[in-house]
């Protein structure tokens, strides 16, 4: 995994929502901001950065094309829906690249795709590959299978881990705002535009409002993107909130121009593999652990060992991901298990060196280790 997925230029991921790309009442296309959007992807490409779209859009224009006016309320009709749109969706790309002879590649994840590690690296290689190409890939969730478990559920979500699993310099969640308010500007005159964010925390602040759910076709909303960008700034990558019906905004933000709402990559961004571990793995149990256990996880960055565990919930195997949280249930960490549920059963509580004698065979000395193990 080591090579950056990077020749020259900066890698770039673009998010574009549905409620950018259609029209809020029709459902149509909006084809003058696709049509924008595509010769300023085009034309970065040209500059020699490298680019990957993560498109919305398989579920409204799905709807469009039947004629549905509402939302798909069921889960098997939504992925019905999807398989109609997706395919249109990306000839309407394809149109519209082709004539700027850029080629580009349909590339649909599900949640699973990325929590399974050789699946992972299989596709941080093909999106190297695609880079390298030269072609745009155009990223969706791939809605027609993904099962409610392993959805990545909106394509803020989606696209900070797209992010991170490329390497990327920039990520521009575009949506149908200018930038993120410090309250909602709709119903309180006193609200101002946030035009930097140094560290996610602040937010909290700023007292950010960030309730809102989103347009009818878009399923993410401010909330996602806040936490979109928390994921691709610990991965090391600037986020960026700007509104989708200006594409050029991306060209002066890139020249350095103070457009929406830019949140500063974490100074010290946490490597790959623990990206993916804290991020990209759907935990499948909890650890409860004791004051002390907590404390020297949280602050001391220690593994965790048998006798720190107050309590189990959840069946998992061994290499499984997991919470990890204090006495009050509040979650502290997320790591890979050495054990399975019904082995730390048998032993939590217990001092390591009991291990042995407690299982009737030699098992790892820690619990989580801490090459495993990130503190959130
Ligand atoms: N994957 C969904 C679609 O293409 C959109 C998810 C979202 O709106 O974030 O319709």
């Amino acid at each position: 995994m080591g090579n950056r997925v990077r020749n020259m230029g900066q890698t770039i991921v673009v998010k574009i929502g549905t409620s950018s790309l259609t029209h809020g009442e029709t459902g149509h296309l909006a084809l003058a901001t696709i049509a924008a959007l595509v010769e300023v992807l085009s034309q970065l490409r040209q500059q020699g950065h490298q680019i990957v779209l993560v498109s919305s859009g398989a579920v409204g224009v799905g709807c469009a094309r039947l004629k549905l006016s509402d939302r798909p309320r069921t889960m098997a009709l939504k992925q019905a829906i999807a398989a109609v749109g997706q395919g249109r969706l990306m000839r309407i790309y394809d149109d519209f690249f082709s004539v700027l002879q850029q080629p580009i590649a349909q590339v649909l994840l599900t949640r699973g795709d990325l929590a399974d590690r050789d699946r992972y690296i299989n596709a941080h290689n093909t999106f190297r590959e695609l880079l390298k190409l030269g072609v745009i890939p155009v990223v969706n969730e791939n809605d027609t299978v993904a099962v409610d478990e392993l959805k990545f559920g909106d394509n803020d979500t989606l696209s900070a881990l797209v992010a991170s699993l490329v390497q990327a310099d920039w990520l521009f969640l575009l949506t149908d705002v200018d930038s993120l308010y410090s309250a909602d500007p709709r119903t309180n005159p006193d609200a101002k535009p946030i035009s930097t964010v140094e560290q996610i925390e602040d937010l909290a602040k700023l007292q950010v409002q960030a309730g809102d759910r989103g347009s009818r076709w878009g399923t993410g909303g401010m909330a996602t993107k806040i936490a979109a960008a928390a994921i691709a700034t610990d991965a090391g990558v600037r986020t960026v909130i700007t509104k989708g019906q200006i594409p050029d905004n991306i060209l002066k933000i890139l020249a350095g121009d103070t457009i929406g709402t830019q949140f500063s990559p974490h100074p010290e961004p946490i490597n790959a593999r623990k990206h993916w571990i804290a991020y990209s793995l759907v935990p499948v149990g909890t650890l409860v652990l004791d004051a002390g256990a907590a404390q020297a996880i949280a602050s001391q960055g220690k593994s965790l060992l048998a006798a720190g565990i107050l309590s189990i919930e959840g069946e998992f195997q061994s290499q499984e991901p997991v919470r990890l949280c204090d006495p009050t249930g509040r979650e502290i960490a997320r790591g890979l298990v050495n054990y399975s549920n019904t082995e730390l059963s048998l032993i939590r509580g217990n001092h390591s060196d009991d291990i042995p004698a407690l299982l009737g065979y030699a098992g790892a000395e820690t619990v989580v280790h801490r090459d495993n193990l990130v503190v959130l």
